[in-house]
């Protein structure tokens, strides 16, 4: 499978790293958590935590430059993915705000957002705007290839 540039709209994450997600969310309420998504085209395997750097971690994100470095050299290296990234809107929404579609880095990029409870997956689908990615239970141990 090597032929398109086109991603999945449809995209496989256990629970668990659901539950991880939330969590971390939960347990920072006044602030935007964030890190990476891990993973291959058809699933979100793994996280990578990073520090929120932004200047107003409470109405924005800015994933540690340092841990972003770090996971695109480990995928270069033959590790996971770099499929985007997830964050945290303390104020309670699962929809991407007009800052995170500022910042879509490229067409393509998973962006996962929680509000502590629950989450959503969207792909961005230009460099200003997202669609909605279903999110499937990913199937424990299952290896590809
Ligand atoms: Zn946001």
């Amino acid at each position: 499978m090597s032929l398109s540039n086109d991603v999945a709209m449809q995209v496989a994450i256990s629970s668990g790293l659901i539950e991880q997600i939330v969590a971390l969310a939960a347990a920072e309420p006044v602030r935007e958590v964030c890190g990476l998504l891990l993973g291959d085209r058809t699933s979100i395997a793994d996280i990578a935590v990073a520090a929120n750097v932004a200047a107003d971690p409470a109405r924005t994100f800015e994933v540690d430059p340092a841990v972003q470095f770090a996971a695109i050299r480990a995928a270069r290296a033959g590790g996971a993915a770099v499929l985007g990234c997830y964050h945290s809107h303390p104020l309670g929404s699962t929809v991407p705000s007009d800052c995170d579609r500022a910042m879509i880095g490229r067409i393509g990029e998973l962006w996962l957002i929680t509000d502590g409870v629950s989450v959503r997956v969207w792909r961005a689908n230009t460099l200003t705007s997202f669609a909605e990615v279903e999110l499937v239970e990913a199937t424990a141990g299952c290896v590809t290839s």
